[in-house]
């Protein structure tokens, strides 16, 4: 692999790589962009095979980390690290404080948090060596993300109906939701209060069956609720679900959910999407309270707030609805076309700021 060459194919400003014998620590952070703010991205932890595999994953990450900092409207860059190692076995104290010294080094153009392989517990560790760490339990930390990005998902799936039927109101629709884990659950919870029909499936039937029980809701196998007669099908399990073999199977006029990835390919599958009348809200703007969370932790937690950007998810997929169908493209390219030009138009303004003389160079 021409390794400059790749990172400069992604448009990164800097990969940082981290290796510390005494810990066993193999790491790689990428800040791809802080044109908007610092660097914020969780760190993942995972078996890599080999090392270009990680260094690909960290580079495809933090770009995309960009992009959903930028149309969320945060005033932050984007950044990713991953940890080279099994989550399971390799995991300890030094490790993470190693991490975390790196982190430090980088006096805040990178802000870690948890991500796949990571948790609560190892952001602690990292949060004795540095202060640029988000989603710690201690003080000031804004705790689980779920709640919030449900009820960002909720909303956008809300602005989906709205740009789909003319009405924003889900009482009565038909919701087929993938996955019942975390933002499932809470998902579930906001559609059943406006009277939404919701379908559930999970791998493991007993989630599906617990979600049901308390929600009323229903349940089918999961080789079913792809193909099941809705209104709106909801991703919010695994990636990739979305491609040339299931979309035909489709019986949905709008796909929202908060699963991350969802397509195989976001163009040529969000082009049959399109082909076959059905309206996507991208993952990344539809999921992004999350992001919303962790980042209000850099400025001080204040979850009123939170949740009145997350409401904002609404205003946001509306506005990409909106532009993919005036300019005839897809809803994805639609909002990497958003947050391409508002990070043009602050690299703009950072270069007038940067081309105007300092008094120390007027003398
Ligand atoms: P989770 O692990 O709590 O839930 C995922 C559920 O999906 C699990 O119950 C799992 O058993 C189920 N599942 C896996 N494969 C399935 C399949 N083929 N069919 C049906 N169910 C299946 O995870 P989560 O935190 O709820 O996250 C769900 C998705 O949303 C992930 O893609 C995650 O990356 C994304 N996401 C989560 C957050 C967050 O705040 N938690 C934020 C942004 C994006």
């Amino acid at each position: 692999m021409e390794i400059f060459q790749t990172i400069q194919d992604y448009g990164h400003e800097q990969v940082v790589i981290c290796s510390d014998k005494t810990s066993g620590l193999k790491a790689f952070i990428g800040i791809h962009n802080t044109t908007l703010g610092p660097a914020l991205g969780g760190t993942r932890m995972w078996n890599y095979a080999t090392d270009e595999e990680a260094l690909i994953d960290v580079l495809r990450l933090s770009r995309g980390m960009t992009y959903k900092a930028a149309v969320a409207g945060l005033n932050l860059g984007g950044g990713k690290a991953v940890i080279v190692g099994n989550p399971h076995t390799d995991k300890n104290e030094a490790l993470f404080r190693a991490f975390g010294r790196y982190i430090q080094s980088l006096h805040g153009r990178y802000i870690t948090a948890e991500d796949v392989g990571t948790s609560v517990a190892d952001m602690e560790w990292i949060k004795i060596e540095t202060d640029y760490v988000t989603g710690v339990q201690s003080q000031g930390g804004s705790g689980d993300p779920s709640p919030v990005t449900a009820f960002g998902v909720y909303h956008g799936m809300k602005a989906c109906a709205k740009f789909t039927y003319g009405s924003d109101s889900l009482s009565g629709r038909t919701i087929a939701m993938q996955g019942a884990g975390n933002v499932a659950k809470y998902l579930a919870a906001h559609l059943v209060k406006e009277g939404a029909k919701v379908i559930v499936s999970d791998i493991y039937n007993e989630k599906a069956n617990k979600l049901a029980d308390e929600l009323g809701c229903t349940v089918v196998e999961p080789d079913k609720i792809m193909s099941i007669d809705c209104d709106i099908f909801s991703p919010n399990a695994l990636g990739s679900i979305i491609n040339e073999q299931t979309i035909p199977e489709l019986k949905c006029a709008i796909v929202a959910g908060g699963a991350n990835n969802q397509m195989k390919n976001e163009v040529t599958d969000g082009y049959l999407l399109k082909q076959r009348g059905i309206n996507y809200a991208p993952d990344y703007v539809i999921n992004a309270g999350g992001l919303m969370n962790v980042a209000s932790e850099v400025v001080g937690y204040n979850q009123k707030a939170v949740l009145t950007s997350a409401e904002g998810i609404y205003g946001i997929v509306m506005n990409i609805l909106t532009l993919a169908n005036d300019q005839n493209i897809i809803p994805s390219e639609a909002s990497n076309k958003i947050a391409e030009e508002r990070i043009a138009k602050i690299g703009k303004i950072h270069n007038v700021y940067n081309s105007i003389p300092t008094i120390r160079g007027n003398k």
